[in-house]
């Protein structure tokens, strides 16, 4: 399973404590209902999947109405099939409608009702790599249901539902399940931006990082003009925020983008 923590994506903190849950009967697929663009899907676009969780979030966080505290699904998984923590394991999640939340975890698909609308294979599988995931993280049960069942809506749209109605196969049909893949290695975010005039080792390992991936970029552990200016054009590449500050979304980038 290739694993995006809320760390490496730069979560916000839930508003409250989440309610903890001992297990669940299964899972429960979701997609996002709403446009999702087309090329989200381009091997080169990975870049911008953390900062559609940032912004699914944020717009959680903000709705008055369902009074979330947090993002409301367990997980969510990008088309490149990165599996990316939401509420997490053995925490009530709030997407499954009112009455049903405490049955099901939540996965979601970044797939929508235009644009991208058929789930990628990378991402049939990232959904499989959660629910199973939830299984031994989080003891859910065998069931796999849609949003659908039990509560009326469209999610999670005719493609994933067919899928989910078939039992959640892995794309392949009986082809062995690929041996999960161990989560990008990679150094933590130190824990502090990175910006003009900020020293140490800390610097030094995004900028050598940063070198391997081609930039042309002193690796002196002093974060200079430079620096900030490479890392601007990461930031721009990768379809990030351009501030020229190394935080924790743009130092998992480092590592976790495909090298263009
Ligand atoms: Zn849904
Ligand atoms: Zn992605």
């Amino acid at each position: 399973m290739q694993f995006v923590s809320r760390d490496q994506w730069g979560a916000n903190a839930p508003k409250s404590d989440y309610t903890y849950i001992d297990s669940t009967q299964g899972v429960k697929v979701h997609y996002e209902g709403t446009e999702v663009p087309a090329d989200l899907m381009g091997a080169d676009h990975h870049g911008r999947c953390a900062g559609r969780m940032r912004d699914l979030q944020a717009s959680h966080q903000a709705n008055q109405a369902e009074g979330y505290i947090d993002i409301a699904y367990s997980a969510v998984v990008c088309p490149h099939g990165y599996v990316f923590e939401g509420r997490g394991a053995h925490h009530l999640q709030a997407a499954n409608g009112p009455g049903l939340n405490r049955q099901h975890y939540s996965v979601c698909a970044m797939v929508g009702d235009s644009g991208l609308t058929q789930p990628t294979d990378a991402q049939l599988n990232g959904v499989r790599d959660a629910i199973e995931w939830l299984r031994s993280a989080g003891d859910a049960g065998d069931e796999i249901r849609g949003h659908r069942d039990g509560y009326a809506t469209d999610c999670p749209g005719e493609p994933l539902y067919a899928w989910v109605q078939a039992g959640a196969p892995r794309p392949g049909g009986s082809a062995p399940a690929p041996a999960p893949a161990p989560a990008p290695a990679f150094p933590a975010w130190p824990g502090r931006y990175l910006r003009n005039y900020t020293e140490g080792g800390d610097v030094q390992t995004i900028q050598r990082r940063l070198s391997e991936r081609g930039w042309t970029i002193t690796v002196d552990g002093k974060y200079g003009p430079q620096s900030e200016r490479i890392v601007r054009e990461f930031q721009a590449d990768k379809e990030l925020e351009q501030d020229g500050v190394v935080g924790p979304v743009t130092w998992a980038a480092a590592w976790t983008t495909p090298i263009t």
